[in-house]
């Protein structure tokens, strides 16, 4: 839950979820023994006409919105909206529209580049081809299946690195905003990787080998498995995980503890202390985010967003973030991403178990890890479609967060206040799409907050 519309691009979330068969019926891991696989078969039409319409159609979808969405912000570029003015100082807001300009021409080649990788790999057949040579020179069975998903997961992320590096030590850094350096960058890189060997080939193997164990109701289990493994992380991830790229301290004793603790207590939240993160680091922008459950709680502040505002402005930000404590936005959220997890585990089964699937995609025959990483890989195609819902729920927390601020500050000033600095700070887009801020905003424009704000409880 964090406070601003994170300002970079939100990769689809990658919930790399197991396939299942009912082992009694299909040969479950085909290539035991180091045998030569059966043939490979190549990519069938029978899949190959709907992946395209459905890779289109995203592709196309994004395009025309990034399309629209420059269109607007070249639109209002001349003059800030009558109703922010103020915001920021012309030249500031000249510099605002450049930034969400060149933003949104880096975005549409991401988009292009990853429809095309995309396409390539799921229909040339290196898939399959992968899997037969991996299972020649590491034997089959889950461990090396599990480690199969990863390694393509890992090389797909090395194709990616290339316009990683651009963002950040280009785009990012022609704004103002990067102070990582090539270093820090690859070393981020290779911790991120050795993390997603040492998390998830395990809990890969987990869900692989409940196919075997618990049969025909295997996705159940691991969907109980992996909605486990993220509860846990929930709470291990600002403790464990966050510490291997930043370093969290607790607010230093001073005026601004007191009255941000002062504050904690009089909303109910009974903060023990309040954390900064050194942001700085890698970037020039500004955020907040709570995280956690019950005594698991934690509120995080950026160290750039308390160099940039004063002490009210931080208290708004802070009661913004109990608010989402306070309202149960957390747990919320967790049920809605339960429901996604389940529908997705209960599609991955069903794959899995269609004789039809994995073969059309060139697969000797329907196992569970193929069905798994081909939908980690496709799924996106899909739930694309329901980014403005899911976004739709998403902002209304952060309107209620912005409304539980609003009166336990006793008026709206101070939130708006730290907004309109943070939209200054972080060259914000004033005027995006309406469509694209549909399909790609978690929060309010500044403007849209700012009505709240100023109106009644949006709700
Ligand atoms: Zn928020």
């Amino acid at each position: 839950m964090a406070f601003l519309e994170v300002p970079h691009n939100c990769a689809d979330s990658a919930a790399a979820l197991p396939a299942p068969a009912p082992a009694e019926r299909l040969p479950v891991f085909l290539w035991r023994g180091g045998a030569p696989p059966r043939k490979l078969g190549p990519v069938d039409h029978v899949v190959v006409v709907p992946l395209l319409v459905l890779l289109s159609a995203k592709l196309g979808a994004e395009l025309a919105l990034a399309r629209l969405n420059g269109r607007e912000i070249r639109r209002h570029a001349g003059a800030l909206p009558a109703a922010l003015e103020g915001v920021m100082d012309r030249a500031t807001y000249q510099k605002a529209a450049a930034y969400s300009l060149a933003k949104n021409a880096f975005g549409q080649r991401e988009t292009l580049f990853g429809a095309v990788v995309l396409a390539a790999v799921v229909l040339s057949g290196v898939l399959p081809w992968s899997l037969a040579r991996w299972t020649q020179a590491l034997g089959a069975g889950q461990w090396s299946e599990a480690a199969w998903i990863a390694a393509v997961g890992l090389a797909l992320a090395l194709v990616d690195l290339p316009l990683d590096w651009w963002g950040t030590f280009r785009l990012e850094a022609r704004f103002g905003f990067n102070q990582s350096t090539p270093a820090l960058w690859l070393t981020d890189k290779l911790k991120a990787g050795a993390l997603v060997v040492a998390l998830g080939v395990p809990l890969l193997w987990v869900v692989l080998s409940l196919v075997g164990w618990a049969g025909r109701e295997w996705w159940l289990w691991a969907f109980a498995v992996v909605m486990g493994f993220q509860l846990v992380m929930i709470v291990a991830y600002p403790k464990l995980i966050l510490p291997l790229f930043n370093k969290l301290t607790p607010l230093a004793a001073g005026e601004l503890k007191t009255e941000l603790l002062a504050l904690a207590d009089r909303t109910g939240f009974q903060a023990r202390t309040i954390e900064v993160i050194d942001g700085s680091k890698r970037s020039g922008h500004s955020n907040a985010f709570f995280t956690g459950f019950g005594r698991f709680r934690r509120i995080v502040l950026f160290d750039t967003l308390i160099a940039q505002l004063d002490r009210a402005e931080l208290a708004a930000v802070l009661a913004h973030e109990i608010g989402h404590y306070k309202r149960g936005h957390i747990p919320k959220m967790l049920l809605l991403s339960a429901g996604l997890l389940l529908g997705g585990f209960a599609a991955i089964a069903w794959l899995a178990r269609s004789p039809w699937f994995c073969p059309a995609f060139g697969f000797p025959a329907a196992t569970p890890a193929p069905a798994l990483l081909l939908f980690a890989l496709l799924g996106g195609l899909v739930t694309f479609w329901l980014s403005p819902l899911l976004n739709a729920v998403s902002r209304r927390y952060e309107y209620e967060a912005d409304a539980f601020a609003r009166a336990a500050l006793g008026g709206p000033a101070p939130l708006v206040g730290a907004l309109r600095r943070l939209a200054e700070k972080n060259l914000s887009n004033l005027t995006p799409h309406p469509w694209f801020s549909t399909f790609h905003y978690s929060h309010p424009t500044l403007l849209e907050r700012e009505r709240a704000l100023a109106g009644g409880l949006p709700r």
